[in-house]
């Protein structure tokens, strides 16, 4: 018996990194995942590289910024598969840069991509979650978003508004037994982190307690967990995922 069996989630920005190994984590303990990615063939190889182990996956290609695209998905998987039990808010997007010359693009689109759909997805899932009495929302932070970061003004804006669109949506939903966490990953091994040079690898490493970055595999059993029953009386959280780095 796995955790999420016959349950169906969607996770979004699902075709790699973090979310693919969440959606993979998901398969793994019993669910059918929805995966939703701007980036089509990715989705899709995800999507069957997931099936070829004998699981359940769907891939849907909308930009998570956009709301009537994201409410139109909503009613089309509710459609296909009767119900959603499971949402997890993980796309996400950096356009780094100090304040004084960060264009107001690049604002505007990390806001967009991190936290407006946030509000698309929560917006559209709501009303189905209500009707079946039941349903479990992750949301991806980071401790960027606790703490903040030189450089980063419009995406630890956009992760603080997660941990804000959290609680709130915990508070509203929690009397229909819908539960609404968030998860703060410190610094884990993806294409984005891939990014850093090896100073600033070393130099992120020595604030760090664990002193390793982490691994997808460490952020899918945490949303695991929160998406699972294991979680039942836990909502309005943000579990950091950080090998320490921000207590
Ligand atoms: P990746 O860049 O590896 O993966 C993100 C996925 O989201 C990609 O498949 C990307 O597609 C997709 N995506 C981007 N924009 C959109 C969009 N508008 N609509 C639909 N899908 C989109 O990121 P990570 O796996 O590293 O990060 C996942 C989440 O975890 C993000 O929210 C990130 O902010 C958060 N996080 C990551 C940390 C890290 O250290 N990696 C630390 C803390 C938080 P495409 O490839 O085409 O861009």
């Amino acid at each position: 018996m796995g955790l999420l069996d016959n349950k169906i989630a969607i996770v979004t920005g699902g075709a790699r990194g973090i979310g693919a190994k969440i959606a993979e984590r998901f398969t793994e303990e019993g669910a059918q995942v929805v995966l939703v990615d701007i980036d089509q063939e990715s989705a899709e190889a995800h999507a069957q590289a997931i099936s070829l182990k004998g699981a359940q996956a769907a891939a849907y290609v909308v930009d998570v910024s956009n709301t009537d695209a994201v409410k139109e998905l909503v009613t089309q998987v509710v459609k296909r598969f009767g119900r959603v039990d499971i949402l997890v808010n993980n796309a996400g997007i950096t356009r780094d840069g100090l304040i004084m010359t960060m264009s107001e693009k690049d604002w505007d689109s990390v806001i967009a991509v991190n936290l407006k759909s946030v509000f698309n997805f929560i917006k559209a899932i709501a009303r189905p979650m209500i009707r079946q009495k039941a349903g479990s929302i992750v949301n991806i932070s980071s401790v960027v978003g606790l703490i903040g970061n030189g450089g980063q003004f419009n995406y630890a804006s956009s992760k603080a508004g997660v941990i804000g669109a959290t609680k709130s949506a915990a508070k509203e939903l929690a009397s229909r037994n819908i539960r609404v966490n968030a998860i703060a990953p410190g610094y884990i091994q993806t294409a984005m982190t891939d990014k850093l040079d090896e100073k600033a690898k070393n130099t992120l490493l020595e604030l760090i307690p664990a002193k390793s970055l982490g691994r997808p595999e460490d952020v899918a059993n945490a949303a695991l967990f929160l998406a699972s029953d294991l979680a039942s009386y836990v909502t309005g959280e943000v579990l950091r995922v950080d090998g320490g780095m921000a207590m």
